[in-house]
């Protein structure tokens, strides 16, 4: 799974590579990047836009994503709407609007994160690349780091928690290549990894624990805590659609 939009490329990282980054509004090049660009809504990005926001997550979805086909796995992936004028909604003079909840995607920058399940069930294996996008003055700064430390620094651990325990579901060993869901089957992708108020009065359902095969306990506490009913539903859409 890779966590920013468009096609992974640039130079990878050995482990503690260090580089030169920084973003900072002073720079020539402040806000210019916030445009013209595959903007990822993975379901924990879209949870905390939603929060930032104060919306209804079916306003969220109607107002600031788009739908697609993941051109390599078949999934249905969101990105953020641009304007007509292929500008993120979300920034403004002053920067990011959203900055304290800003996707994975804008957070990684200026490195892209590919990760996939670990063997035998252990822990993701995961890859930083740079990516160099031209104009971007950030690489001229002297602030020294590596991605350890840029992750850190950016806030991302509950984003690649989140976004690793999605793995089991989109990197699953019975999906193999690009196979389309079908609408009713987008419907429930859509819902349970997004649309949490339309997913609720489901997992709230008498019998939908028995029904699926989850504890009383996992139920109730998804039922109390958004992001576990996110990760319940990751695993009832992986029963539902691949069989457990
Ligand atoms: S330094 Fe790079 S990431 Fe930061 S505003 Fe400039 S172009 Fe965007
Ligand atoms: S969400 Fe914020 S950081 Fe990301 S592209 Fe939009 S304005 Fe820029």
């Amino acid at each position: 799974m890779i966590e920013t939009g468009g096609e992974l490329g640039g130079r990878r990282l050995a482990p503690g590579e260090r580089f030169h980054f920084a973003c900072l509004p002073g720079l020539a090049c402040f806000n210019t990047c916030c445009r013209d660009k595959r903007l990822p809504l993975l379901p924990y990005d879209f949870l905390r836009l939603r929060r930032c926001l104060e919306l209804p997550a079916a306003q969220v979805l109607a107002q600031h994503a788009e739908l697609e086909a993941d051109p390599v796995s078949g999934w249905p992936t969101l990105r953020i709407k641009l304007t007509d004028e292929g500008v993120c909604p979300f920034v403004t003079p002053q920067g990011c609007s959203v900055y304290p909840h800003r996707p994975t995607c804008c957070r990684v920058y200026p490195l892209a994160r590919a990760v996939r399940p670990g063997p035998g069930g252990g822990p993701p294996q995961e890859v930083f690349l740079r990516q160099e996008t031209p104009g971007c003055l950030g690489w001229d700064q002297p602030q020294e780091l590596d991605a350890a430390a840029w992750v850190r620094q950016q806030g991302l651990a509950p984003y690649q928690a989140a976004n690793n325990y999605c793995l089991r579901l989109f990197m699953h060993p019975a999906r193999q290549g690009q196979v389309s869901l079908d609408d009713r089957q987008t419907h429930a992708f859509i819902s349970a990894l997004y649309n949490l108020e339309a997913f609720r009065p489901l997992a709230a359902s008498p019998g939908f624990g028995e029904r699926f095969g989850f504890e009383p306990e996992r139920v109730e506490l998804a039922l109390a805590e958004e992001q576990e009913l996110l990760k319940l539903g990751v695993d009832w859409l992986a029963g539902v659609l691949l069989g457990g």
